[in-house]
């Protein structure tokens, strides 16, 4: 059993390292961005209250995602899992430990892409947006979601770093690179 999460700024390239990841170790790829397109798309209660934060480039309510996550970590073909895009806040990772350990399990490990260069994750993102049909995709709310993340988020780094699980990988160049990066990681795990 592998159990990991993957984070890092919007645009890094987490969602694509994710599917990969997960492949690697035979595992689930849990992307709450996925599940709140999917509920955005087949127009479920869920996806009604997530629409209106999403657009907004905001995070959804923590009551909301928490309970999602549960119910997807508790499903049978979860044992082994690659977190993308949660948590994102404080509460989140406590909330997690608290489902973890509810199911006995822990995380083995927390990949931290890192990409410096804001503008750089911009400028890939306004790209990305050519073709993703994403409403969350225009300039002004991908600036929102950047600011987002290093108010929210940003902050999980230490505190994964004082778990002591934290692995902190180059995000940049080339997609198989960072693969190649991330998979020299896992395998030391
Ligand atoms: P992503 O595909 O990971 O970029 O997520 C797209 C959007 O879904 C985010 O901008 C948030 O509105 C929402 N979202 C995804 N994951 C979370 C989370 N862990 N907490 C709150 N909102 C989330």
């Amino acid at each position: 059993m592998t159990r990991l999460l993957i984070m890092g700024p919007p645009g890094a390239g987490k969602g694509t390292q994710a599917v990969g990841l997960a492949e690697r170790i035979g595992g689930a790829h849990i992307s709450t961005g996925d599940i709140f397109r999917e509920n955005v798309a087949n127009e479920t209660e869920l996806g009604k209250t997530a629409k209106k934060y999403m657009d907004a480039g905001q995070y959804v309510p923590d009551e909301v995602t928490n309970a999602m996550v549960r119910d997807r970590l508790k499903q049978p073909d979860a044992e082994s899992f690659v977190l993308d895009g949660y948590p994102r806040t404080a509460d989140q990772v406590d909330e997690l430990d608290t489902i973890l350990a509810e199911i006995g399990a822990k995380l083995d490990g927390v990949i931290a892409l890192v990409v410096e260069d804001r503008e750089e994750l911009v400028q890939r993102m306004i790209k990305r947006a050519e073709t993703s049909g994403r409403a969350d995709d225009t300039e002004e709310v991908i600036r929102h979601r950047q600011d987002v993340y290093d108010e929210e988020t940003a902050a999980l780094v230490p505190i994964y770093r004082d778990h002591g699980i934290l692995h902190e990988v180059d995000g940049t160049g080339a997609i198989d690179d960072v693969a190649a990066r991330i998979g020299a990681v896992v395998d030391s795990l």
